[in-house]
């Protein structure tokens, strides 16, 4: 800890590779601790220390090496959260771990610095949008079913569904072990050999639009997600990629 005054006293201030210095009060804010204007209340009421002494003054700048307590517990600095919207291609796996050698999701975002990971899985034949992050938080609250995020689909699939077949498919399908719960299935287009469908489901189980098509009678022969909850594939081409925004992040949430 040492004090100094600094012009650009407000914004953090890298000195190389991951070093930092900044004031006391944005450090704690940059652990999650508390906002800048609360971090100040906590420093007045001597509940934070650096390395062993208690601190009241405002003044004070922290680097790397410094140690922060707040009611005795060390903070740390929460680590950048990113989040990715990719448009995958056919023969991707969309898991960390690969063990066959294909080519994964992770190669098409390959100059990230941060260790993220998708948010759930598309199959490695199907295509379209998928989330990675290294936001754990975040990870569980999509990925939950009771969330009921809404997930878009376009399916080809062989021959053209009747109206019962797509009553069934709305109303629920047992598939494995369990029943799915309301879905919603439009044609879209129509060829003597297949069919073009929107499918919308709220669930994500293992390969649940396959087994679902497939429950009906009329198996998969393509399949495209397009839509994770407001967000759409519009102007992402295949194996390309975008930040998601603020905006866009918090209305998965909502
Ligand atoms: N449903 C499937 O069957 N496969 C996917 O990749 C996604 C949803």
């Amino acid at each position: 800890m040492f004090m100094i005054e600094l012009i650009i006293c407000e914004s953090k201030i890298y000195l190389g590779k991951g070093m930092i210095i900044m004031r006391l009060q944005k450090y704690m804010a940059l652990c999650g601790a508390a906002s800048r204007r609360k971090a100040e209340e906590y420093i007045r009421a001597g509940r934070v220390t650096v390395n062993s002494s208690v601190v009241r003054d405002m003044g004070i700048i922290i680097e790397d090496k410094d140690v922060v307590t707040l009611d005795g517990k060390v903070l740390k600095p929460e680590k950048e959260k990113v989040y990715i919207l990719l448009n995958k291609p056919q023969g991707y796996i969309s898991t960390a771990n690969e063990q066959f050698g294909r080519p994964s999701v992770l190669d098409l975002v390959g100059e990230i610095n941060e260790r993220i990971y998708p948010v759930g899985r598309l199959d490695y034949d199907t295509s379209g949008l998928m989330i990675l992050t290294n936001d754990g938080d975040f990870t569980n609250k999509i990925t939950h079913p009771s969330n009921k995020i809404v997930k878009i689909y376009e399916a080809k699939l062989r021959q053209i569904p009747t109206k019962e077949e797509i009553y069934a498919f709305k109303n629920g399908l047992k598939i494995d072990d369990y029943i799915t719960s309301k879905a919603n299935f439009e044609i879209v287009r129509t060829e003597d050999s297949f069919s073009i469908a929107q499918i919308t489901i709220h669930e994500g189980r293992n390969r649940q639009v396959r087994k679902m098509c497939e429950a009906i009678g009329h198996p998969v022969l393509g399949l495209k997600r397009v839509q994770i909850g407001s967000i759409l594939i519009n102007g992402l081409s295949e194996g390309k990629w975008r930040y998601l925004n603020k905006s866009e992040v918090s209305s998965l949430l909502k």
